[in-house]
């Protein structure tokens, strides 16, 4: 036996700003102008990422086990003869190339001709049973035409917890490749359930999730697959998916947070939390455009990272709806309206700092904040300062915020900045809306916020 680290190369899809400049010619003959033109957009790059798997071998491989995989090789490819085949084994044995089943380092084909001789894995076994030469059965996939309709699928309230199903739709690409890692689809829904179910537990979250139903299609079209975003029906398509081509894959675990992520949209209704992250040239200075981050939202299963946890703020919400027993709302997400947010906030800061003048900014499309001001005033004798925090986020709650889970990406108005004036240059403090929401869970409608 021993052990052995082996790379693999993934790929990670980043999202990353992009200054776009440039200028352009308008018109037509005579009437042509050129306009300059500058903005920054979000792009989503591919970007590969090494990570080292443990694993522990049998070193060498056991004349049974070297029998065994002999044969399956035999079976499998009847045209070449044995010796061959062995030889070609010994040379793969040689070359260490049978230490990983961990793909893409070794071939699909190649896993169960390997697989005896793998004495165990540094990977939790979801495939405690798997059995060498056996491949699992051939699920029965539909041909499925355009009445393509997702499951009624209904919640269940039982014992102070609302369940939801999920309905995993499965098309042939996405089983290969789900099986190339050594698991059943079923296993793989299974280790998801559980891991959310986890997360909704430690959170707080009166909510778990449970496996309504796996349809194997032998292909989706962009129309069957359904606007999940908005549909919260519990559905979650997975047409030509590959988990290890998904930023939040954990080849250790076989857990993808990325899918655990989308289930927060389609099943919980949960809203994205990456409009809270703030990028800027430093933390020193704010107001120019940059690649640092100045400040990170809450710790979310729906921000990047994607941290196991549900942010506070949403499970206060979430569980509102399992109390009220409220099922799937298609097209409904959980948002923040007006009566989540307290009436009157009252920023508290170091009575050092009383007298100061105050300056509040909210993001600015082009990166970092607006350096003009959106709120001025001047910190009171007591080190007080009031706001209305349904002004400050008019932005978010006058939009149609709770039919969009992105819209928090798409704002700008999710985190202020604030600037107080001091002797020598400004201080600045961040705060986001979730603060607000959470003040007000604690301490109601007049609540206070300390600044620090
Ligand atoms: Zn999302």
């Amino acid at each position: 036996m021993r052990t052995i680290q082996v790379a693999n190369t993934f790929i990670d899809r980043i999202a990353v700003d992009v200054d776009k400049t440039g200028t352009r010619e308008i018109g037509e003959g005579a009437l042509v102008r050129t306009e300059t033109y500058s903005y920054t957009v979000t792009e989503y790059r591919d970007e590969p990422r090494t990570e080292y798997v443990t694993v522990t071998v049998a070193d060498p491989p056991t004349p049974e086990q070297f029998d065994e995989a002999l044969a399956i090789a035999c079976q499998r490819d009847p045209t070449v003869d044995e010796e061959t085949h062995a030889l070609a084994l010994i040379e793969k044995i040689e070359q260490g190339r049978f230490t990983s089943h961990t793909p893409p380092s070794i071939a699909a084909s190649d896993y169960d001709v390997f697989l005896p001789m793998i004495a165990s894995t540094a990977t939790p076994c979801l495939t405690p049973d798997v059995t060498v030469g056996c491949p699992p059965p051939e699920p029965v996939f539909e041909t499925v035409d355009g009445s393509f309709v997702p499951l009624e699928l209904e919640v269940r309230n039982e014992g102070g917890i609302q369940y939801r199903p999920i309905e995993m739709v499965v098309d042939r690409t996405t089983y290969d490749n789900i099986i190339a890692l050594g698991v059943t689809p079923e296993e793989f829904m299974q280790a998801h359930v559980d891991e959310m179910n986890t997360i909704l537990e430690a959170s707080g979250v009166n909510m778990r999730v449970e496996v309504g139903e796996i349809r194997y299609v032998e292909s989706m079209t962009s129309d069957q697959r359904g606007p999940w975003n908005v549909s919260n029906s519990g559905r979650w398509p997975l047409t030509s998916y590959d988990p290890t081509g998904s930023s939040g894959w954990t080849p250790d675990t076989l857990i993808d947070t990325g899918l655990l992520h989308e289930w927060g949209h389609s099943v919980l209704g949960l809203w994205d939390d990456y409009g809270f992250d703030v990028h800027a040239a430093s933390a020193d200075d704010p107001f120019s455009p940059g690649s640092t981050k100045i400040y990170a939202g809450p710790a979310s299963l729906m921000g990047v990272p994607r941290d196991p946890v549900i942010a506070p703020w949403a499970v206060a919400q979430l569980n509102d709806i399992a109390a009220a027993g409220t099922g799937y709302q298609p097209h409904v997400a959980v948002g923040v309206t007006e009566a989540d947010i307290p009436d009157r906030a009252t920023l508290i800061f170091n009575p050092s700092l009383a007298g100061r003048a105050v300056t509040v900014h909210f993001r600015d499309p082009a990166g970092g904040f607006d350096e003009d001001a959106y709120l001025t005033g001047v910190i009171s004798p007591d080190g007080r300062f009031v706001v209305d925090p349904s002004s400050l986020f008019e932005n978010i709650l006058d939009a149609d915020s709770t039919s969009s889970q992105s819209h928090l990406s798409r704002t700008e108005w999710g985190t202020m900045l604030i600037a107080v004036e001091g002797a020598s240059g400004p201080e600045y403090f961040y705060l986001d809306m979730t603060n607000f929401v959470e003040a007000q869970l604690d301490q109601g409608n007049e609540a206070s916020i300390v600044i620090d």
